[in-house]
């Protein structure tokens, strides 16, 4: 039998077909109003070389083998139709006006016998949403966002997935650090594959813009399309659809904290109407744990995106998708129920993480304050959050000595200080955690940031085999790995505390 290639698949355009769109195809940055999305072209790169691939993610597509010109954006084929999105968005708390995909193109829809996905180039050129920017990605944010989307749907986390990483042959100039110092990086494309990559900001525009009619038009494709079951008849039936957007937006933020994610951009234009994570830039992975923390540069004053306050933000952009969406309704005052329906998913999503990450097999009084006082011990004595949890999952008896290599400050005798809390769980669990169940909720194996770093350095040189070697042992987080132990399974080492990439990222990408 022919082996599968991306020509052979069977490719649609149902956005295109369903939405109003751009009368202009192409065509350098403008506002395109009463549109949900322009007709673009990938821009040809000078040599595309195919750097990273996921066999999962083929597979899914029924994709035996992969074309460097399609993944590189030098060729396009029969049936695909290629368009970058229009969406705005609140950054930062602000609202932003147009944003849109300024440099991520979907070239179509692949039917895959089962559903439908959408696939899209993130790298490949300009288009009418590129703004000031060159519609280019660098190597680094590249890897970061291969391996970390596929290191989350591996979690258990919902994400949008990565089929390839391409390196484009051309140098990209970036100013990392925003301090007046450009330099030339190796420019790359991911392809990445969801079931679309509609965002809230993608309803906002047309509410904020006043343009009931596109918002309609897009909120009826939406449902049809992705939301089988709900329908947008009536306020009884948006308020239904919203509901289910919020419970998916709260699961997908209690895994972010289950397993120590800070997404580190969380504005509404990277918010998936699906829940999926989304838009992988300046996140980063607890080491100690730190509620404050937020990896992103950018946010390092306000720290509105910090690891503690995820479950806030996702209430308030979800308060931005009602705003929106109330337009379509009779009566927007019963919108308060579907922010309710946020907050209540989210305390139940976040108590079954706990009660997984701790053993406890059923949530009872007194649980709560267990937990408090976890989380007020692990910032006392700085401790990985990670390793911490793993070594809890594996303990025989309740003595402090055994989580000493997840300990950051060892000299204050910080680990003998868990000795009262880890008696206090012992009791509860009656001696007999359920590790089957902690050993699933507490990964072994986590994306650090430099962890990537150590895979990107070794890639600007040429050499792909960190950033494969963590692409394959994330595929099974949760398995022990003894091979693997001594070089990943390690708190942040002491050249990571304040290293750029590490510790500290950019949004320039
Ligand atoms: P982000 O915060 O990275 O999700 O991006 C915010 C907006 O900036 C989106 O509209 C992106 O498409 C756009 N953007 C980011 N980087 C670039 C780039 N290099 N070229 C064009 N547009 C970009
Ligand atoms: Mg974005």
């Amino acid at each position: 039998m022919a082996r599968k290639s991306l020509s052979s698949l069977s490719w649609k355009n149902r956005f295109i077909d369903g939405t109003p769109g751009d009368k202009e195809a192409g065509g350098g940055p403008r506002q395109v109003p009463g549109a949900c999305w322009s007709r673009v072209r990938p821009e040809p790169m000078p040599n595309p070389v195919l750097r990273m691939w996921s066999c999962e993610v083929a597979g899914m597509l029924g994709l035996d083998v992969a074309d460097e010109k399609i993944l590189g954006g030098n060729k396009i084929v029969m049936g695909m139709d290629p368009y970058a999105q229009r969406y705005g968005g609140h950054q930062f708390g602000n609202w932003a006006g147009q944003l849109g995909d300024g440099r991520a193109i979907t070239l179509g829809e692949v039917d895959t016998g089962k559903t439908s996905l959408e696939i899209q180039l993130k790298g490949s050129g300009r288009t009418p949403y590129s703004r000031f920017a060159d519609g280019r990605a660098v190597l680094r944010s590249s890897i970061r966002e291969f391996l970390c989307s596929e290191a989350m749907h591996h979690l258990g986390v919902p994400s949008t997935r990565a089929l390839s990483l391409v390196t484009t042959g051309e140098e990209v100039i970036r100013d990392v650090m925003y301090d007046g110092r450009p330099a030339a990086e190796p420019g790359a494309i991911v392809c990445r594959v969801a079931d679309s990559f509609i965002r809230f900001g993608s309803f906002q525009i047309h509410a904020n813009t006043g343009d009931f009619t596109t918002l309609r038009a897009l909120v009826e494709y939406t449902i049809e399309s992705h939301f089988p079951g709900h329908s947008a008849d009536c306020d009884d039936a948006l308020i239904e659809w919203l509901k289910e957007v919020a419970d998916r937006t709260a699961f997908t933020i209690a895994h972010w904290m289950r397993v120590g994610f800070v997404h580190g951009v969380m504005n509404t234009d990277n918010m998936s109407i699906h829940g999926f994570t989304i838009d992988y830039g300046p996140y980063g992975w607890l080491e100690g744990y730190d509620p404050t923390w937020t990896p992103n540069t950018t946010d390092a004053m306000t720290k509105r995106y910090r690891y503690g306050q995820q479950a806030e933000v996702g209430a308030w952009n979800i308060a931005r998708l009602l705003e929106a969406i109330g337009h379509l309704m009779r009566e927007p005052t019963r919108l308060h129920e579907a922010l309710e329906s946020y907050y209540d998913a989210y305390r139940e999503h976040s108590t079954g993480m706990w009660s997984k990450k701790l053993g406890l097999g059923h949530f009872e009084a007194g649980d709560d304050t267990l937990i408090s006082d976890l989380i007020s011990m692990l910032q006392l004595t700085e401790t990985d959050m990670t390793v911490f949890f793993r070594l809890l999952s594996n303990i025989e008896k309740p003595e402090a000595e055994h989580l000493t290599p997840a300990i950051y400050n060892q000299e204050e005798g910080a680990p003998l200080e868990w000795g009262a809390w880890l008696t206090r769980w012992w009791n509860r669990v009656n001696g007999e955690p359920a590790r089957a169940m902690m050993l699933r909720a507490n990964p072994k194996y986590v994306l650090r940031n430099w962890m990537a770093q150590i895979a990107i350095e070794s890639a600007e040189k040429g050499d792909y085999s960190v950033a494969m070697e963590l692409h394959e042992m994330l595929k099974s987080p949760y398995d022990e790995h003894p091979e693997h132990e001594e070089k990943w399974f390690l708190k942040r080492p002491e050249w990571a505390r304040n290293r750029v990439g590490s510790s500290m990222l950019s949004c320039s990408s």
